[in-house]
Formats: structure tokens, sequence, C-alpha cells
């Protein structure tokens, strides 16, 4: 029997272009990474990486690979060639899939970071066999998708599913987008980092196992250091992780209004704090859903596929869209 078909999937970040050979069950069989170089986020800088990884994936395999697909954090157009804007790299209206297909011989496919990682928890992870889908993925700021009967809902111009901006709290913390309030500021990463920092910088007695862990330097308080602390028994880090879930349901109970679906997948650097942030979030969930009660309830889910979503679901949604299920 022959090897069915492989796709190449590339994962840019704001410092590195990660790339990965993907098979039909979505097991990485082959990486590739390049740091950017001075951080440069300049399109050719970053055009050149991705041929550099894409050639060096293919040299490494005798496989048949029949798509490149790309995750990109940004908005990416509705006809998956175009990222329109992207905050973290310094892209506006670039036309990536025509500049790649001039310097790759294969088709070329361009998504949305979160909407590749939907996809991905839907073939492959916690999302398998779900109808309706929104998948929420919890980094820096807040990422989503939405998948109904096994289809990526884009929207009518690529941005759907942009959950992060939703106003939760009307004159609130000051986004980067450049409202107040937004959901990103209370259940993201940022937003972990912030109250931890706040709290070390109140000089509360409460956050001594915190201010021990970084040796005294507010600034090296991250999201996995209060998460390590919370799993080992820091009862504030579990309190700053509640807090967080919190705000998370509230915007879930937001979000079921909206599509209504049958699960939520919760991805994105802080889902790692697994339970400790989503027993607070689902708490808080049934306590703001409409009618609550008198509804059926949609589960909350940790992501499963961890920090390869975006590129394993790259990788296959590019393969799907030339080799049909
Ligand atoms: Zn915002």
């Amino acid at each position: 029997m022959s090897t069915p078909p492989r796709a190449i999937g590339i994962d840019i970040g704001g410092t590195k272009v990660a790339g990965g050979l993907v098979d039909e069950h979505g097991q990485v069989i082959l990486r590739a990474r390049r740091d950017t170089p001075h951080r440069s986020t300049a399109p050719r800088v970053v055009e050149d990486l991705i041929v550099d990884v894409v050639e060096e994936l293919l040299g490494g395999t005798e496989d048949p690979v029949v798509a490149i697909g790309i995750g990109a954090a940004g908005f990416v157009a509705a006809d998956r060639a175009t990222v329109v804007f992207a905050p973290h790299l310094s892209w506006r209206h670039e036309p990536l899939r025509e500049a790649l297909a001039r310097r790759v011989e294969l088709p070329v496919f361009v998504d949305n970071d979160a909407n590749a990682a939907c996809w991905a928890e839907w073939r492959f992870g916690a999302g398998q066999g779900e109808t309706h889908l929104v998948m929420v993925n919890l980094g820096t700021g807040i990422g989503g998708a939405v998948m109904n009967d096994g289809r990526i809902q884009r929207g009518r111009f690529g941005i759907a599913g942009e959950f992060g901006h939703m106003q939760v709290m009307p004159g609130g913390h000051r986004c980067e987008c450049g409202n107040r309030g937004c959901w990103e500021q209370y259940a993201s990463g940022n937003a972990l980092v912030r109250e931890a920092r706040s709290l070390v910088m109140a000089q509360s007695p409460l956050a001594a196992d915190l201010i021990a862990r970084v040796g005294g330097d507010i600034s090296a308080i991250t999201g996995p250091i209060v998460t390590e602390a919370a799993e080992q028994g820091d009862p504030i880090a579990a309190e700053l992780l509640a807090e967080i879930g919190g705000w998370l349901g509230i915007g879930l109970a937001n979000l079921a209004n909206a599509f209504d679906p049958g699960s939520f997948v919760i991805g994105g650097g802080v889902s790692a704090a697994g339970d400790l942030l989503l027993n607070p979030a689902r708490e808080s969930f049934r306590r703001h859903l409409a009618g609550r009660g008198y509804r059926p309830e949609a589960r909350i889910k940790a992501a499963k596929l961890r920090n390869e979503a975006g590129l394993v679901g790259a990788a296959d949604l590019a393969r799907a869209a030339v080799v049909p299920a």
C-alpha cells in the first residue's frame, strides 16, 4: 500500500517559524524551526524562513506531500490567501499565498491560528465527534474559532471568532485594540500575570510564595510560575487562577448565547492549569448562563493537543482542501 499523502503545517509566531510534516492521524513525523533574526517581522524575512523550513522538511522525506498550511496569529481573509492584519507581525494586507506559491511548488493555504487549532482539536483532540464546537485559546490574548457540522465558520471577511475583544467591563482595563474592558484583559495569560504582579507589588504577605519563586523580581513572574505555585498548593496562586477562570466562565456564557455549542474546548498556554482554571470557569459559566437550569449546558473541556495544535491543524486543513476525506 502506498503512503497516504502528508501535509506540511507552519506556525508563525512573533519570534519563530515552526514547521512540521504531519500524517493523516495528526502525528508530526518531522519538525523544523527557525528563530526570526533580530525579531524582524517584515513579510519578506518571514517568507524566507517559511520557504527555508518547507525545503528542509521536503528534503527530509520520501513521502508524498500534497499541500502546505500556514497558521498565523491575525486576521486572515476568507479566501485563505491574504493576511489582512497581524498585530504582532508588521503585515497589512499581505498576499502570503501568492508570495509563497511563486517559491514552493505546492498549494498553500493560510488560516488564522485559532481556526487551525480548533480544526486540530476537532479532528484529533478534545473536540472529536462534536457537531457544534467553540474553541477559546488563552494565550497572551484570547483567540477563538467556531465550527459547525465539520466546517470552520470564517465569517464573511474571515474575522469570525475574535472573541478576545468582546467588551465585558465598560470603562475597564485598556486594551491594545484601542477599547477598554475587553475580555482578554480579564481572562488571558496577560491578565493572570498582571494580577499576580499587582499582588506582589502591593507587598501583600499572601504573595510570599510567589515572591520567593522569582527571588523578589516582579518582572520575572509569568503564567507558568503562577500555575506551578498553584499546583504545589499556594492558595493565593490558586485564587489568581480561579479569578481568571471566573472571567472565562462569564465570556463563555455570552458565547453560549451567540453560538449554542455542544462543547467549548479551552486551549493556549493558560489552559495548562487544567481544572485549577476550568472548575472555576465551569462554576461561573453556570452562574451566568441565561435561562440556567432550563437548558442543556455545553461542556467545557481542556484542549488535548497543546502547543502543536496550530501546526497540526494548519497542515490537516490544507490536506483536506486538496484531498477531500
Ligand atoms: Zn481589545
